[in-house]
Formats: structure tokens, sequence, C-alpha cells
């Protein structure tokens, strides 16, 4: 299969013609979908402007969508860049009928437009493919994004940042948040793409991933043994060993509360109803409240520039 140009990429005509079925409202999809050119010189620019970058439909929701939706209605524009399509994994052939679509990558695309629309952000979609886990049988597909070399999708990832000219982009941590291979590649593309001189030039540009300090990792892995959970075993596939996860207290940059914004953060994960649609959110066996607590605030370190002290804000100075 020839490699598609960037144009291509970028294109959204599939995934127009399929939110249109589920939305029957143009005037929504055009202003979700705006790939117009009229961005790009930040001096013209009266808003800060914040671009998520993420490899999977649902990374935006059941990551830091806390903060992308406060600082949506905190007057930022908000952009969420999807590296891959999320067509890893299995989905009922019923519910494709019932949704209208003939595959999970279209289900996932109206699913991510679903949870923009409720996060009050612009999603951009590059179209890898979705290597799934680690050790799974769509890790060779060399169209997938584990495969495809780093620097081509760098190069894709600093256009976009070039056209949209973000202050801050928050993405995925060194260790792929939970060892996914896909979630470290667009850790590695970003960190590239910083590399290009077009890119790390940009004006006030501050790149942070988004992290889970290790007391709240400990807090709630003790939670799950009490409630006779496997904490190694965690996740819709079980394929996630939380005992590994998470970023020492004193690295954290930044401590955002998103409190007052979490039913937006649960309707945009519900929106994923392929993935389970809750993001843990809808664990019967977690009481409410502690849900809200665990979720009260979403932890950011910076990594570009480098900086060791903590401050209170993404757009802030230390
Ligand atoms: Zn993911």
């Amino acid at each position: 299969m020839p490699r598609r140009t960037l144009a291509q990429k970028f294109e959204t005509k599939n995934i127009y013609s399929f939110a249109k079925r589920i939305f029957h409202h143009r005037s929504f999809f055009v202003k979700l979908f705006s790939t117009s050119n009229q961005v790009g010189n930040r001096k013209s620019m009266d808003k800060h402007r914040l671009l998520g970058i993420f490899a999977h439909p649902d990374d935006e929701s059941f990551g830091p969508g806390g903060t992308l939706a406060k600082y949506a209605r905190q007057d930022a524009e908000v952009h969420v860049c999807i590296v891959t399509d999320g067509a890893a994994g299995e989905v009922d052939p019923t519910y494709l009928d019932q949704s209208g679509v003939s595959n999970l990558a279209e289900l996932r695309a109206a699913e991510l437009a679903c949870a923009c629309q409720a996060l009050h952000a612009t999603c951009h979609s590059l179209g890898y493919g979705d290597s799934g886990m680690g050790g799974t049988a769509r890790n060779g597909n060399q169209h997938n994004l584990h495969e495809v070399d780093l620097d081509e999708v760098a190069h894709d990832i600093a256009a976009l940042i070039q056209k949209l000219c973000p202050e801050v982009i928050i993405t995925h941590g060194p260790n792929g948040d939970y060892f996914h291979p896909d979630h470290i590649k667009v850790h590695q593309a970003v960190m590239r793409a910083l590399t290009f001189e077009d890119v790390r030039n940009l004006e006030s540009l501050r790149v942070y991933y988004s992290a889970i300090p290790y007391s709240q990792m400990k807090w709630g892995i003790r939670l799950l043994r009490l409630l006779r959970k496997d904490p190694t075993k965690f996740g819709e596939n079980g394929d996630v060993d939380l005992t590994r996860v998470g970023t020492p207290n004193d690295e954290i940059t930044v401590r955002l509360d998103v409190g007052p914004y979490f039913e937006i953060k649960r309707a945009a994960s519900a929106c994923h109803v392929s993935q389970g649609g809750g993001g843990g959110f809808d664990a019967r066996w977690i009481p409410d409240y502690v849900i809200r607590r665990l979720s009260r605030y979403e932890y950011f370190v910076q990594v570009f520039p480098e900086l060791s002290e903590s401050k209170v804000s993404l757009f802030g100075e230390a």
C-alpha cells in the first residue's frame, strides 16, 4: 500500500459522511472537524490554545478529559489529535449494525466526534493503524503505528503543531501510561517533533504529559484489593498491571482541580460505548463519591522546556 500524503491523512471525508448520518446536524460537524488554514499565527490570537495528542479515540476523555473540558470552558481553544483509528479489539457485530457503520474504525470515529462535542474540542485524526496492546497479534502489521517509522509520525505531528501553534501540548507519558506501545510511540513522536527547529522555536510552547502520582496510585491499588479486585489485571481486557503504573510525586509539575468538570468528563467518556463507555466511571462496585474523589485532580509533568518546580496552571509560568 503506497504511503499516504499528509493531506490524505488529514482527510476527514469518511468521518464526515458518517458523522452526518449520526448527528444529522451539519453545522455541528463543520465546527467539530474544521480543518481550515485560518490558524497558524499565534500573534494574531486572543485565546489560549491547547492541543492534546493521543494514540486512540477515548484517551482524550478517559485521560485528561477534565482538563480539556476545563480550559475549553475557560475560553481556551482546545484541539484533540488522535493518531490511530482505534480499530484494534473486538466489537459486537450487532452493535455495528445498530450504529449504521461497517467497521470498528468508523464506529470509533463517531464516538470520538461525540466526545469532542461534549468536551468542546476540535478533533483531528492522523489515521494510523491501531497496534493493540503489546504481545497481541496486531503488533506486527506494518501499517500500524508501532511499526511505522518514528520520523514519519513526528513529521505529521509537527505539521499539525505548526498549523495550530498551541501554547500547550498534552500527550502520553514516556512509559505509555500503562506500557501501551501506541502511547509510547506517540510520546516519542511528540518528543522527536520537538527536535525540529520550526517546532521547538514556537513562541511560549510548553509540553506536558499526563501522569498519575504514586501516592494516588497506591491509594487506588489498596482500594481494589479491599474490593477483592486484582490490580495487576485491571481494565476491560485485564491487561493493565497497575502496580507498575505511576509517577513519583516530586516529578509532578501541575496539579489541576477539575472537580467542577467531572460530569463533562463522564459524558465524554460515555460516548466511547465500544470501549465500555465509562473509563472506570461506571464501575458499580466503586461508590460514586470515591470515583469523584479519585477524579478531582489531573496531574501533569512538564517535559518541554524542562522544569522541576511546581506551578498551578498549564499556561502559567513557574
Ligand atoms: Zn489509548
